[in-house]
């Protein structure tokens, strides 16, 4: 173990910036004396920060910067959940990092009630990750030119956007003319990748052979249209990542039994609030709770929690069906990976092991279609629950019990 105190005068002196830290010392080291320093600087004992059993070795030198430490989130698990996918088929235990009384509970509700009902369906309809670099051109004329000149030559955009990756394969590469500005949506295939590191450099290779062939000069590698991280309508009608559905018949016996209220009020309390409630209140989301279950698989998972913002963009429906109930989910913009990002971290990488798609799927795109299927089932189990408990007028009691 090396001797803090040399380290800390000379970032006190400011002649070692903290940042620089891993520049002379092992990742362990560097934020170990960190944490040192700040807690000097501040007064405050970080000794549950500096507490933790992921080998930081690559946490501190490729996902985060400055790094001092962990948060810890508890950990629960609902199931198990039985799915019935393409790439999905057998019993899950869904993990989920939240600190959300109440949550685990009620998506474990769900899934009890889907697997009752024998199991919920899955189905991937679409998987395309997406980067829109923005051009500006001389003119409306210029512009369409160079729409024209995309539309025209989508093998060699192709040819060089898959110059820097093996995985990745362009998919399109739609041009949006605003004005003068000219956006590229370009989308991919990313297999296992959530993808956005791996089409963030792919199109940037494109957009240089975009900008040599027609003059348009490339102002912002994302130009927004993509659209990363951000509510936008268009990746609720395109999709953006994964787009994966769920449903599930529930019969009139089982809503009664579980759920302790009636098909019909469950499809009142889903028309009247996640539709008309949601059109009313102009949301992108037209479920009851999409975005609990999403943000917390993503954060126990090593995802991109901040992506939960798509994931929110999804569309709950439930159909009279004869003795029952058809319950569905539809997530358009489920930005998910196995390989890459956050997956790699210790207790990350566990529960991605613990759903059996940890790393690269064989054949590669497996493992991330497998993840997103079981998403959406567990999301269909959240919004199940949380219907049910709406319509049977239990929301309050259950929050009591359990969140207080
Ligand atoms: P990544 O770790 O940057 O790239 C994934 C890597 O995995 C690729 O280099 C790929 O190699 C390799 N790979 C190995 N086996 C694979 C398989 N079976 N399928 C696919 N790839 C495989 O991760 P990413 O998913 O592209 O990006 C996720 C990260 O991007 C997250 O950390 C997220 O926070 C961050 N992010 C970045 C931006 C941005 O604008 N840059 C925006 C939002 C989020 P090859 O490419 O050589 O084939």
């Amino acid at each position: 173990m090396i001797s803090m105190e040399g380290y800390l005068e000379r970032l006190k002196n400011g002649s070692l910036k903290l940042y620089a830290l891993e520049k002379e010392l092992a990742p362990e080291d560097a934020v170990r004396v960190r944490r040192g320093f700040l807690e000097e600087r501040t007064g405050v004992k970080l000794e549950s920060i500096g507490s933790f059993s992921i080998n930081i070795d690559r946490a501190a030198t490729k996902n985060c910067e400055n790094m001092i430490g962990t948060v810890q989130v508890p950990l629960g698990v609902a199931g198990p959940l039985p799915v019935r996918g393409e790439y999905a088929e057998g019993e899950y235990y869904l993990p989920l990092a939240t600190t959300e009384g109440a949550l685990v509970a009620s998506v474990n509700r769900g899934c009890s009630a889907i697997a009752r009902a024998g199991g919920a369906e899955a189905r991937i309809l679409r998987d395309g990750m997406t980067r829109a670099p923005v051009f500006a051109t001389d003119s409306v004329v210029h512009a369409k030119e160079v729409a024209d000149w995309v539309a025209a030559h989508r093998d060699e955009i192709a040819a060089a956007a898959e110059s820097t990756t093996s995985h990745g394969k362009l998919l399109d590469a739609v041009p949006i003319v605003t004005g003068t500005s000219v956006f590229v949506r370009m989308e991919y295939d990313t297999k296992d990748a959530m993808g956005m590191n791996m089409v963030t450099i792919a199109s940037a290779r494109a957009a240089e052979v975009i900008s040599e062939a027609t003059g348009a000069r490339l102002v912002a590698l994302s130009g927004n249209m993509c659209t990363d991280k951000k509510p936008a309508a268009i990746n609720l009608v395109r999709g953006k990542g994964k787009s994966v559905v769920a449903g599930v018949f529930l019969t009139d016996e089982l809503v009664s039994t579980v759920f302790k209220t009636t098909a019909a009020a469950m499809a009142e309390v889903n028309t009247r609030k996640n539709l008309v409630g949601s059109a009313r209140a102009g949301s992108l989301g037209f479920n009851a709770h999409a975005a609990n279950v999403v943000a917390a698989v993503f954060i126990a998972c090593g995802q991109d929690a901040a992506h939960v913002v798509e994931g929110s963009s999804t569309i709950t429906t439930v159909d009279a069906a004869p003795g029952g109930v058809y319950v569905s989910v539809t997530i358009p913009s489920l930005a998910v990976g196995t390989v890459g990002g956050g997956t790699g971290i210790g207790t990350q990488h566990e529960c991605l092991e613990l759903l059996g798609v940890a790393g690269g799927g064989d054949p590669p795109g497996r493992n991330s279609k497998k993840f997103a299927e079981i998403i959406a089932c567990g999301v269909l189990a959240g919004e199940l629950s949380l219907i049910g408990a709406l319509a049977a007028q239990h929301l309050a009691r259950a929050h009591a019990q359990l969140g207080r």
